[in-house]
């Protein structure tokens, strides 16, 4: 997606263990204008499998989803993120590890909201490992709801998570692949 490119370019800046900050328009402040263009590009790029619901994980996925959500016009649900380790029976759980964090966490969906009913599309603002795409993948299983696609703005190409996923047979939708971005050079693929 050529306009989000351009905006990485602009405005995204490096930063050490290959993390791309983007606070001024995706992550931090947000750019509605542009999340709108990205959310429509779904719609484009996803208009040929059913959606009941968005699947996403709390905080920075939530606009992304929500902005997807008006073009296909299902709910969107948000995993939230928790330390605890108790399992509430509630809830479907599972265990990520966090790429910027370094650390693992829980998330956590109510069973009110997801059944095998549903048709899910995952989306997320970057792929990395993959980790959190997993964790909501595995929600998706707990609740015997049908994943039909995972969709995220940025994939960094140079971490397993894009291929890990195309590999188990999912179809993954990325507004832009980065192909390197070292010594501050942001290169993406064609
Ligand atoms: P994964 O779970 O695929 O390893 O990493 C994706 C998750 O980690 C996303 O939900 C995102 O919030 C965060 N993440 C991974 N890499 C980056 C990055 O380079 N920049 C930012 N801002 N977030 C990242």
């Amino acid at each position: 997606m050529e306009l989000l490119k351009k905006r990485i370019l602009e405005d995204a800046s490096v930063y050490e263990g290959n993390v791309l900050k983007v606070d001024s328009f995706l992550n931090h402040q947000l750019d509605v204008g542009l999340l709108d263009a990205m959310g429509k590009e779904f719609k484009k790029r996803f208009s040929d499998v059913p959606v009941t619901k968005i699947l996403t994980v709390e905080a920075s996925g939530i606009s992304l989803a929500c902005m997807t959500a008006v073009y296909f016009n299902v709910p969107v649900i948000f995993a939230k993120k928790s330390n605890a380790l108790n399992m509430e029976e509630d809830t479907y759980n599972s265990k990520a590890y966090s790429y910027t964090r370094s650390a693992e966490y829980i998330m956590k969906v109510s069973k009110r909201y997801i059944d095998n009913n549903d048709s899910v599309l995952i989306i997320d603002d970057f792929l990395a490992n993959g980790e959190a795409a997993m964790g909501l993948i595995e929600i998706a299983r707990q609740a015997g709801a049908k994943v039909v696609g995972i969709g995220d703005a940025i994939e960094k190409g140079f971490q397993k998570g894009g291929n890990m996923l195309r590999e188990k047979g999912f179809k993954v939708e990325s507004l832009v692949i980065v192909k390197s971005m070292e010594n501050g050079n942001i290169i993406f693929e064609e």
